[in-house]
C-alpha cells in the first residue's frame, strides 16, 4: 500500500506530547528536529513488508528539509507533500478538504486530527487516527493497515 503520514504531532512533536528519538551532536549542531520515538523502526518494518511510505503535511516546510531530518535518523520516504503542493494540487482540482490522499494516490494516510478521519468519510479516503499520547501507536497502525 501507499501508505501517508502526517507529520506534526504524528511524526514531529509539538512540545513535550511524546518521547522522541535520541538526538546525537552533529543533530544538535544542525538543529535536526525531533522524531517519535519508534518512527524509524514503525516506517523500516512498513518498507520492509512492502509499502511505500510517504510525508502529506500541511505544513509549509521545504521538502528538502524534511527530507534532510529524516534522513539524519536514516529513513528515506518515497514522496513528500507539504502544503505549497496540496493547496496548489487541491485548489486546481475543487476540493475543499484540507488533506485529500487520493490526489496523490496515497491509500491511507496517518494522522493524529479526528477531523481529518472526518474529511475522509465525507470524501471517501482511508485514514488511521493515532492521538500524540498514543504509547503503542505504532501497533495500532499495524493492526489497522491488516484491516484495510
Ligand atoms: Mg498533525
Amino acid at each position: 500500500m501507499n501508505i501517508s503520514f502526517d507529520l506534526d504531532s504524528t511524526i514531529i512533536p509539538n512540545g513535550d506530547e511524546f518521547k522522541t528519538e535520541t538526538i546525537g551532536w552533529i543533530g544538535k549542531l544542525f538543529k535536526v528536529e525531533k522524531i517519535r520515538k519508534g518512527s524509524k523502526d514503525l516506517i523500516l518494518k512498513l518498507q520492509n513488508d512492502g509499502h511505500k511510505v510517504n510525508i502529506y503535511t500541511t505544513s509549509f516546510r521545504s521538502k528538502s528539509r524534511i527530507r534532510r531530518t529524516l534522513k539524519y535518523y536514516g529513513i528515506s520516504v518515497n514522496r513528500i507533500v507539504n502544503q505549497t503542493e496540496n493547496q496548489k494540487i487541491l485548489k486546481s482540482k475543487n476540493i475543499y478538504s484540507t488533506k485529500y490522499p487520493p490526489a496523490f494516490n496515497f491509500d491511507v494516510h496517518i494522522d493524529d486530527l479526528p477531523g481529518v478521519k472526518i474529511e475522509g468519510g465525507k470524501y471517501n479516503f482511508k485514514t488511521i487516527i493515532i492521538h500524540p499520547s498514543d504509547k503503542n501507536w505504532a501497533d495500532i497502525i499495524i493492526n489497522e493497515l491488516k484491516t484495510i
